[in-house]
């Protein structure tokens, strides 16, 4: 019965509404109900369930082009549920060898992907930020130890704020978060970045972390990773890359050429629930020493004394902050290994196409400003004659139509529109739709 409804709502996202708040907050207030004492009914509570689905945003389905989209591949959630039955525990190697050997296989193969060297490692997390926070800790214990007076690390404003709070949920204060100025077209100023890292050192202060994004949120933009990379080493600073919306690129040829660069970061955040199209709850943190993750977050238990290392497996409790976690790898296993690795490729080709094809109309139109052309599939455009009040109102009025649902955000002070093409269920169809709710929205 829940594998019939699951069906049943793959089927119906091409038709569903882009987003639907006119439902009776009834369902809000029901559903939150304690649960009886007595058995309930399947099909009622599965009922209930599918209506709470059809209430907010489709996260999931083709018109979704707000935030980060993604869509959610049914093949992974299929491995999660046998994942979730088996309840294998993965914190440790020996309890389970062969599914932790399933999750560091789909690890070694990033490595590889983004040019890691052997040895290299990492853990998959809940997410891009927790990846981050993992990031930051390792980088500010491998470079300042337990005294972080002085610490400096360097983003732009474009970068994603997850690294400001991870910087400040490990200690940091706000004064250490350092935002370096970017070019016109929104990426780092590496030339800038050198002199800032030199202003600071002369002043006594102790730079410990640059973090390059490839791709930022806003507008998909890709820091001059190679430069970066160089200025890192050059002044002995942690190099992160923020690859959580732009990770998956790296599959394609354009992806890899653009990144160049990212081969030399000591950490990479990418979030397979983004660019690799899988279910919420996939990030994955990739380093370049796993042992200097695993220092900065040591930990044991003398409960945990009959298990020892095996196959050379690692311990992911050992490299992150959670201990019990749920059994990750065949999310991403089944996924890649049932489809192949050029279905994914080909898919992320199609969305740079998309992407491209929604810049070049909206460029074309004189009605719209579209300052940045798309490094990614991100594309932030406004109303050339018109403040925020009138670009807000065509956001509502795209929007209304309930086949597309699109996000908006602000850019040097000024209101944008943005479409974001990510979800492996959007294609030309729906793209071409976008286009024309747009253009009627402001005939
Ligand atoms: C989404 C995103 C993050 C945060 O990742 P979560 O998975 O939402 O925690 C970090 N950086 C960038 C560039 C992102 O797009």
């Amino acid at each position: 019965m829940a594998v019939d409804l699951a069906a049943d709502l793959v089927a119906h996202m091409p038709h569903s509404p882009a987003a639907e708040f006119d439902t009776a907050d009834r369902l809000v207030k029901e559903i939150a109900r304690p649960p009886g004492e007595e058995p309930g009914s399947l099909p009622a509570l599965l009922g209930a369930f599918r209506e709470a689905v059809g209430h907010g945003v489709d996260t999931a389905g083709p018109g979704y082009l707000a935030y980060i989209s993604a869509g959610g591949l049914a093949s992974s959630a299929i491995a999660d549920m046998l994942s979730q039955v088996a309840n294998r525990y993965t914190g440790v190697a020996q309890l389970a060898p062969s599914l932790v050997a399933m999750e560091q296989g789909v690890l070694t193969w990033l490595c590889d992907l983004f040019g890691l060297p052997p040895g290299s490692g990492g853990l998959m997390t809940t997410g891009g930020s927790l990846a981050t926070l993992s990031a930051v800790v390792a980088a500010r214990h491998h470079k300042l130890g337990f005294d972080f007076t002085g610490a400096r690390l360097y983003v732009t404003e474009q970068t994603h704020y997850c690294v400001a709070k991870a910087a400040a949920v490990a200690g940091l204060p706000p004064e250490s978060v350092r935002t370096v100025p970017t070019t016109p077209a929104l990426a780092m100023d590496a030339g800038a970045a050198a002199s800032m890292i030199a202003e600071d050192r002369a002043a006594g202060l102790r730079p410990f972390l640059l973090v390059g994004t490839a791709g930022t949120t806003n507008t998909g933009t890709i820091d001059p990773l190679a430069d970066l990379a160089v200025l890192a080493r050059a002044e002995d600073l942690w190099f992160h890359v923020d690859a959580a919306y732009g990770g998956g690129f790296q599959l394609t040829g354009y992806g890899r050429a653009r990144f160049a660069g990212v081969e030399s970061a000591d950490s990479i955040a990418l979030d397979p629930h983004k660019s690799l199209f899988l279910p919420y709850g996939t990030g994955v943190l990739l380093v370049r020493e796993p042992a200097l993750l695993g220092a900065a977050h040591a930990g044991d238990g003398v409960y945990l004394q009959d298990l020892d290392a095996v196959y050379g497996l690692p311990d992911y409790a050992h490299l992150g902050p959670e201990l019990t976690r749920d059994s990750r790898g065949m999310r991403l296993w089944l996924p890649l290994h049932l489809h192949g690795v050029k279905a994914f490729r080909n898919a992320l080709d199609e969305k740079l196409d998309l992407a491209a094809q929604v810049y070049r109309t909206l460029a074309d139109d004189p009605r719209f400003e579209v300052p940045w052309a798309p490094d990614l599939t991100v594309v932030a455009f406004r109303l050339k004659d018109g403040g925020t009040a009138a670009n807000q109102e065509l956001l509502q009025r795209v929007n209304a139509r309930k086949r597309v649902f699109l996000s908006s955000t602000m850019i040097d002070g000024r209101f944008f529109l943005r479409v974001c093409v990510l979800s492996h269920r959007t294609h030309v169809d729906r793209i071409d739709e976008l286009l024309h709710i747009i253009r009627t929205c402001v005939d």
